[in-house]
């Protein structure tokens, strides 16, 4: 059946009215106040729904407009909006915004998308949401999931979000450009969802092309039990569980509907861990810690017991920092380890390639029993094709000579980067720096991976980059293996 974008659209309209409302959907219904709105898009960037509702009315019982806005510290800021993601910037962009809209447009909110981001914090996506929401002017607001889900339709064929905004205003009928990102978050929140959509229920799935999908496997579906069974696994650098959990992390978990999640910079002694990071229901957790509090350690949540755990690589300087945990399954080993870094003016650089050969050692001895994946941060990217700014970048931790030097080893000693199997696009990154709005501009680097030994290649099946889930610096990447 061909795909109509006036058919599917209605049909989704219809269909998310019973679903929960984005946010500022649910401010522009209680206010069209264009300062209350500005604000909350701002706050909801990277957050999830339920939190952004809660700041927004915490800061706007105190906070109620710009004048008041101006007379509040950041300090009392930061306090008000905690925990939405990136709280400390969010609310420097808010102190800074009454005297950015003073100086550039006499203190009067603009309604034209290029006017907006040219104030603190705001982007096109939340520029666009504005106009459309505040102003009910024409504007096509794209964030990840309307820049996913066209993709997905092939009703555009796009890099990033700005390039879909773009192709969007070109050919999408001018009807759906103030409705369409409402329909399409709530669509994807609910059923066309980032990791596993439920393409088994969704009303428009004999429209759609479904191009780079993996669909969700049903409990007890013929997938899990037959002969083409396989495993998801992610590998993720949360970089301080116990704040992530206050992102949200658990709910994370249920959304990636994975069989091993890999964790990395966990920073935390399992007994400083809440009983709900310990007993996440349908999964076994493993922890190894650094013996030094708050600092690198690694975890594992398992659906199936393995047969075995082991804690380090039996080397006491390394197994001192809590690297390496691995467990051991009827026919694979999953190795889950937070590579050292180099450190400024590579400081650290001789302990890495240490730590990188004895791993390497041990890799090799696991490999002779069974297959072996390896995932987690590698703190490496590996060509110029991994990292934005690769010029730049030359002679510094992560892009070193030397650390590179070691990754064209160990891919030559047969170990293969999986997701490179399947994409060799450039601006295909897992960490962005917390700075220079870096993640939004998708200025970063790819550093997390997943490998497997050269005579288990066959058994992979895919693998990606989770670049939407927030809450860490780095996002998470999936491995599928049979
Ligand atoms: S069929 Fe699947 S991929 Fe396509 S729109 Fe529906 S949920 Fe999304």
């Amino acid at each position: 059946m061909t795909f109509v974008i006036e058919e599917v659209l209605p049909v989704l309209a219809d269909e998310v009215k019973t679903y929960q409302v984005p946010v500022v959907d649910l401010i522009a219904v209680q206010t069209k106040d264009p300062y209350k709105i500005l604000v909350a898009t701002i706050l909801s960037a990277r957050t999830k729904d339920e939190v952004t509702a809660k700041a927004a009315e915490r800061l706007f019982k105190q906070v109620p407009d710009l004048e008041s806005l101006a007379a509040v510290s950041e300090e009392e800021l930061r306090k008000l909006i905690y925990p939405v993601g990136f709280f400390k910037n969010k609310a420097s962009y808010l102190a800074k915004l009454p005297g950015a809209l003073m100086a550039k447009f006499g203190g009067i909110i603009p309604d034209e998308v290029d006017k907006l981001t040219e104030l603190p914090g705001v982007g096109r996506k939340t520029a666009n949401l504005v106009v459309a929401v505040a102003f009910g002017k024409p504007a096509i607001c794209v964030d990840t999931h309307v820049h996913r889900i066209m993709n997905i339709w092939g009703y555009v064929q796009t890099k990033t979000p700005l390039e879909t905004e773009m192709a969007l205003r070109k050919k999408l009928p001018e009807q759906y450009w103030l409705t369409v990102n409402s329909i399409l978050v709530a669509f994807g929140q609910g059923t066309c969802k980032s990791v596993r959509p439920h393409c088994d229920r969704c009303l428009i799935a004999n429209q759609c092309r479904k191009l780079g999908v993996t669909p969700r496997n049903l409990p007890g579906s013929a997938t899990k039990k037959g002969a083409d069974k396989t495993i998801k696994m992610v590998s993720w650098n949360v970089n301080g569980l116990r704040a992530l959990e206050k992102k949200g992390f658990v709910e994370v978990v249920a959304e990636l509907d994975a069989d091993i999640i890999a964790l990395q910079e966990i920073k935390a002694q399992p007994e400083q861990l809440s009983d709900q990071l310990k007993n996440i229901p349908g999964y076994r957790a493993y922890w190894f810690a650094a013996e030094k509090k708050g600092y690198s350690g690694v975890g594992v949540y398992s659906r199936e017991e393995p047969l075995a755990v082991i804690y380090g690589i039996d080397h006491k300087e390394h197994d001192y920092e809590g690297r390496v945990l691995t467990l051991e399954y009827g026919d694979f080993y999953l190795v889950n380890v937070y590579f050292p870094n180099a450190r400024h003016e590579l400081l650290r650089l001789d302990y890495k390639l240490a730590f990188n050969r004895d791993l390497h050692n041990f890799l090799d001895t696991l490999a002779l029993k069974k297959s072996v994946v390896v995932c987690g941060d590698f703190n490496v990217a590996h060509k110029e094709i991994d990292l934005t700014n690769p010029k730049q970048n030359e002679k510094n931790p992560g892009f070193a000579p030397e650390e590179r030097a070691w990754m064209d080893e160990f891919i030559a000693a047969g170990y293969i980067d999986t997701f490179r199997l399947f994409n060799q696009q450039p601006g295909q990154y897992t960490w962005w720096s917390y700075r220079f709005n870096a993640r939004a501009r998708n200025i970063g680097w790819r550093i997390d991976y997943f490998c497997v030994d050269a005579k288990s290649e066959k058994r992979v099946a895919g693998a990606e980059i989770l670049a939407d889930i927030a809450g860490s610096d780095h996002c998470p990447v999936v491995l599928t293996f049979r």
